[in-house]
Parts: structure tokens; sequence; C-alpha cells
């Protein structure tokens, strides 16, 4: 019998576009992996994907190309496009352990030549200069309230102290605010990422889409070189917004639990028995169904009791979702669409859905200079918006909240609200992942019993941090 053999096709060695092509020709041949690649060239390897890729839409074979992109000096309101795709890695600049210098914005390009280009300069500038000398006031009292810990180096006491005073001051940045952002992500998933950024509403987002391309290409010739913008998502994008109808009414709920399925805890406890039994799924339903409250519970336990902080829970969570409905202010959307298991549908960011104001901020005796600034921000997004509702929404601080669509299911949920509502978390999310454990508990108590979380609520944090939501 042959010997079983597992190494690495080194990208040291092949590019990436060779790599995909290795293993793509497995599928028909009976070589080994080292004598496939072997045989390859670039100009071979450009030729099967023309062929199989491009010509017979075999695209999953794209998906063992694999890029690494460094983008500097793109704005916050860019990456969320950039972020958006659910299949790729990401590390960014963090509003939570660095701080932002005065000319670190980008000017949309739109406003270039446009009339309102001045006070978008001065605006942005007044928000950084803000942002600035708030710094200052909130760390003199985060130093006052943190003693240094006896050993403490000066550098630990700093990092203590740092992510708590620029996690409140970070609220006064626009969304034009820059980062650098890693990305890591395969060929298959970035040709559909340069066609979303080439149909993107933001002339900043289809000159990033452009030169991730052109990038892109010098790595993989072949796999992403037709990639394009694409009608059908900018025609419906055209014609959607002239038909919603735009009104910040409704609710005034910050977190709506909007739909879930009431009969959801027997079908999960079933969905576990199916996985480790042998009748259709039906009769594992039935059979839960007939079983008494304690049975259900002891079913429960053995799913979830073993379960430690760092687990992933089993799969067959993932038959229990949940939609919601949130307001929340943009720093925390800034994390939260970090999630990538969940579908996420963000309305556009406007400063109609009012502010919050972290509690420090006032306690420093900075609460006006906040306001000056939030109400600056406020009077420039409606002239901007009155030209373009889109590009609006760069001068639109961290503070305002914003609206999201959300829908994810059980086991990202204990994800979402493990990570989210710890300690070290920031306070806009830890509240909102409080909140949303609340709400599935009161749903379906016997599935959150065994999540692990931090002994506080949502109402808590809310009133620990902030005057107004
Ligand atoms: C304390 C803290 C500090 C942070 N600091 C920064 C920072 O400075 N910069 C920054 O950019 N981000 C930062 N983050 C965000 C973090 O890197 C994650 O992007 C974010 O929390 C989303 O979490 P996730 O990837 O685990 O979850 P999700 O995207 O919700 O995914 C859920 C789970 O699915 C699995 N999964 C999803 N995608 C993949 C994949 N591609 N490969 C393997 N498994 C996958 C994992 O098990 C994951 O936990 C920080 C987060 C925390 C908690």
């Amino acid at each position: 019998m042959p010997p079983r053999d597992i190494y690495l096709l080194s990208p040291r060695l092949l590019n990436p576009e060779t790599i995909a092509v290795a293993f793509a020709k497995t599928s028909r041949s009976p070589d080994s992996f080292r004598a496939i690649a072997a045989e390859l060239s670039d100009e071979k390897s450009a030729q099967f994907h023309e062929k199989w890729v491009v010509g017979y839409g075999h695209a999953s074979v794209a998906e063992h190309a694999v890029l690494h992109l460094a983008f500097e000096n793109v704005s916050r309101l860019a990456i969320e496009c950039i972020e958006s795709n659910r299949l790729a890695s990401y590390t960014e600049k963090s509003t939570r352990y660095q701080k932002w210098g005065p000319d670190d914005f980008t000017l949309p390009p739109e406003l270039e030549i446009h009339p309102l280009k001045t006070e978008f300069i001065k605006t942005c500038q007044f928000l950084f200069q803000t942002y600035a000398d708030s710094l200052a006031p909130v760390r003199s009292l985060i130093e006052a309230r943190t003693p240094r810990r006896e050993n403490e180096s000066e550098e630990a006491w700093d990092r203590r102290v740092r992510s708590q005073y620029v996690d409140t001051c970070r609220f006064i940045l626009p969304a034009a605010a820059n980062a650098n952002l890693g990305m890591t992500a395969n060929a298959r998933l970035l040709e559909h990422a340069i066609c979303k950024m080439l149909s993107h509403e933001l002339v900043e987002v289809r000159q990033i889409g452009e030169t991730v391309k052109q990038v892109a290409r010098a790595e993989t010739p072949t796999l992403v070189k037709y990639a394009d913008a694409v009608p059908y998502l900018v025609e419906s994008a055209q014609e959607f917004n002239n038909r919603s109808p735009i009104s910040a009414g409704g609710s005034t709920d910050w977190c709506r639990l909007v739909d879930y399925d009431p009969q959801a805890e027997p079908l999960v406890l079933a969905a576990l028995l199916y996985r480790f039994g042998d009748m259709p799924y039906s009769a594992a339903v039935q059979h839960v169904t007939s079983l008494s409250p304690q049975e259900r519970e002891d079913l429960a336990r053995i799913g979830l009791g073993r379960l430690g902080e760092h687990d992933i829970p089993l799969r067959e969570l993932e038959y229990c979702a949940y939609t919601f409905d949130l307001v929340m202010d943009q720093g925390a959307y800034a994390e939260f669409k970090r999630h990538r298991m969940m579908t996420q549908t963000a309305q556009r960011l406007t400063t109609h859905l009012g502010y919050a104001t972290p509690r420090l901020i006032a306690e420093a005796g900075f609460e006006s200079k906040y306001e000056q600034a939030m109400l600056a921000a406020a009077e420039l997004y409606e002239k901007l918006a009155g030209f373009s509702p889109a590009v609006a929404q760069y001068i639109v601080p961290n503070g305002y909240n914003r609206r999201i669509l959300t829908r994810f299911n059980l086991r990202e949920a204990y994800h979402f609200c493990q990570l989210r509502a710890a300690r070290n978390a920031h306070f806009s999310i830890r509240r909102l992942a409080l909140r949303i454990y609340e709400e599935l508990a009161r749903v379906h108590p016997l599935l959150l019993k065994y999540i692990h979380l931090p002994a506080e609520t949502s109402s808590g944090v809310e009133a620990d941090y902030f005057i107004h939501t």
C-alpha cells in the first residue's frame, strides 16, 4: 500500500495560480501533487485557468490561489465595502489602541471640485481637533480612577489607561478617518470583492477596486482579469434608492428581536439526536416533543453543558436563527460588521438617529465641546446629503447611531455574545451583546442556559458608560 504523505505546496516556490492548478488537476490525474506541480509553468497555469475557471465556470479552483493585500490610508467608510466579504480575513488599525493625527482623513473624490470642499475639510479638521483636545481631560480622569498597581510597569499601566480613554474619545472621529487594513483572500472571493467595489456608489471605493484589481493581477494574472462593475448591482441599487421611503420614524427600541422560531428548542435538540442516530428528522422531532421538560433539560445539558469558554458549539445550533432590527453607534457597528457568519444589512450612516454621549466625556467636563462637534457634523451632513447621501456619510462621527438588520444562528450568537460581552470589549458592543443575549434568553432559555457571560446586564453597562445613547 502506498504510504500516507502530507506536505505543503509552498507559496515561496510556486505562484498562487500554479498552486491552484496543481490542486485542480488531481481531479483527473493519478499523479502526486509534486509531480503535477513540476510539470506546470506560469503560462500553462494561465491557460488552464482561462479554460476551466473563466471558460467553463469551474470557479472553486480559484479558491486555492490566496493573496495578502495591504491597504493603507483608506477611509473607514470605504473599509465597510472591503470588509463586507464573508470568506476573507482582515486586521485593521484599531480605534481602541491607536490615535489619529489631524490630517488622517480622506477627502471624498466627489468633493474635489465641489463648492462644499473647503467646508468639508474645515469640519473634518474641527472634528479631529476636538478628538485631540478630548484625549487629555479624559485621560486625566481615567488615570485618577485607575491607580497604578504594585509592580505594574509604566507601559502596562499606560496600556490599561489608554484603552479606556481612547475608547471614549473615538466617538468624535468621522467616517472619513483613515485606517490601514490587511486582507487575506482567495482569488475567487477577490474577484467578487473587486466586482462589488467597481459597482459601488462611492468613487473612493471604485478607485480602490481598480487598484486592487491591478495589484492582484501581478500575482494572479488570469483569475481576477475579468472582474468588472456588475450592472445588476449598480442598477438595482439605483432603482432602490429612488423607491425606498426615507423616514427616521418607527419603533424607539434600539434592539428588537423581530423574528425567531418559537419551536426552535425542540428542533435543535432533535437535530443533535439526529446526528448520533439513524432515524428521519421528523421522528427525532416527534421524540423530543414527547419528552418531559426534565428530559429536554437533560438533552440540552448533554449538548451544551460541557462547553468551555473557548469551545465552538456543535453545528446543530445553526438550525435555530434570529432576526434583529438594531440601532447602534457607528463605532459599535465598525466592530459588529466584522462578524462574518451573520447576515447584516446596514442602512446608510446619517445624523438622523441621534448620537450617543459617553459618560466619561461629560465627567471630564468635555460635554459641550462634544456636542458642538456633533452639531457641526450634523449641519454639514444636511448640506452634503442634498448633493449625495452616500458622500454625506463621510462627515458622520462614530457617536451617531445607525440602523442595522441582521440574522444569525444560535451558534454564532454564542460566539458573538461571549466574545463581545467580555469585560475587555468596548462598552458600546458589550451593551449590544448583553442585550442580544437577554432577548434570546427570554425566548429560548434552555438553549441559552450554558453561555459564558459576565454577571452584567445591558442596562447596567448603559448606565455605567453613557449619559445617553
Ligand atoms: C479583544 C479584541 C480585540 C480586537 N482587536 C482588533 C484589532 O485591533 N483589529 C481588528 O481588525 N480586529 C480586532 N478585533 C476583531 C477580531 O479580530 C474579529 O475580526 C472579530 O471579533 C470577529 O470575530 P470572529 O472572526 O471570531 O467572528 P465571526 O466572523 O463572527 O466568525 C465566527 C466564527 O467562525 C469561524 N470563522 C469565521 N471565519 C473564519 C475564517 N476565515 N477562518 C477560520 N475560522 C473562521 C471562527 O470560529 C469564528 O470565531 C478584536 C476583537 C477582540 C475581541
